[in-house]
């Protein structure tokens, strides 16, 4: 019997593009005949009509499974689920939008076949089409968070990746509700073949990432690979207290010497103020680790699905 591929698709108000979609994944799964294929298509709580084409394309082809989702619940939820319901020896996540090209697939079976690797990634070289102030902070983010963490998180990643088993098996058992793709990809380890490729614009629809959405994501990305923040807190705290000490003896030793003439106080005034705020930022930080525990500590389901044609088998 043939080897069986999952593919994994987050679909999110993506009614526009799925047709083309699916017309081009389909010529690859024609061209790739010596293997079998699932496709789990996750309707991430689409407000247009993604079910209804979702539904229909399950009538039309076997190969088509889909979970639906009873609200939004993002991309990474969507992921997760797919992986989660994936039989196959193999499971690729690709977006709906055609920026993942079909076409790779076969090259990343390849590498993980035949070149003993455990999972085959992409990284796009270019950021053509995206505006420059996106591209701009998308690159500090990943100088930052590669400085901070200890996982590397490459520059240009897409989530486009297949896998073998043993690595989809490591990557089901983090069930942390804060994914990060991303890092959760390099932080299970094993051999990852990186294959490069040009930007490719989204064929139909738009882009579901607001630049809002993009920030707390970069801080979930921070504040799930790294507790850097929290040293760097702790070390400013340390160096302020050790100012103050000394200024304190200055002020003491001039005060006995030269008596208390009333003067500085502006330049008081503002040293309290940026000491306050370098405060209320770093409890800022704080906050963002207590509330990461405290969504973790809930153990609430990453997602709840409200319809499916997946046998229930568990
Ligand atoms: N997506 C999703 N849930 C969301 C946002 C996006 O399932 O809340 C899916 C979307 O349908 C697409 C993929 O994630 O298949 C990538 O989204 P998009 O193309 O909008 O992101 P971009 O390529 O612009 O980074
Ligand atoms: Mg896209």
């Amino acid at each position: 019997m043939a080897e069986l591929i999952s593919l994994i698709v987050p679909c999110y108000n993506e009614e526009p593009s799925l047709p083309y979609f699916w017309e081009q994944t389909a010529a690859v799964m024609a061209k790739m005949d010596y293997l079998d294929f699932e496709v789990i298509f996750v309707n991430d709580g689409s407000k247009d009509k993604t079910l209804e084409v979702l539904r229909s394309l399950a009538e039309a082809d076997s190969r088509v499974k889909y979970i639906s989702f009873s609200r939004n619940f993002g991309k990474e939820a969507a992921m997760f689920a797919g992986l989660e319901h994936a039989k196959g020896d193999y499971a690729a996540v690709m977006d709906a939008d055609l920026q993942d090209p079909p076409a790779l697939l076969e090259q990343m079976y390849h590498a993980v076949t035949q070149e003993g690797y455990d999972s085959a990634a992409t990284r796009r070289v270019t950021r053509k089409g995206e505006p420059p102030i996106r591209s701009f902070f998308a690159r500090m983010f990943y100088r930052i968070i590669n400085k901070m963490a200890d996982v590397e998180i490459v520059d240009g990643a897409r989530d486009f990746r297949l896998m073998n088993r043993k690595f989809l098996n490591a990557l089901l058992e983090l069930k942390e509700r804060n994914r990060f793709s991303k890092g959760l990809f390099g932080w299970v380890g094993f051999k990852t073949k990186w294959l490069e490729f040009e930007n490719v614009e989204r064929v139909a629809g738009e882009t579901k990432w607001s630049f809002w959405k993009l920030f707390k994501y970069s801080i979930e990305g921070i504040v799930a690979f790294t507790t850097a923040p929290l040293t760097i807190a702790s070390v400013m705290g340390f160096l302020m207290c050790t100012l103050a000490l000394c200024s304190t003896v200055f002020i003491v030793v001039r005060k006995l010497i030269f008596g208390d003439p009333v003067s500085g106080w502006a330049s008081t005034a503002s040293i309290i103020t940026f000491i306050g705020g370098i405060q209320l930022f770093f409890m800022g930080v704080f906050g963002q680790y207590l509330a990461k525990a405290y969504t973790e500590i809930k153990n609430r389901p990453i997602y709840i699905v409200a319809e499916s044609n997946l046998e229930e088998d568990n």
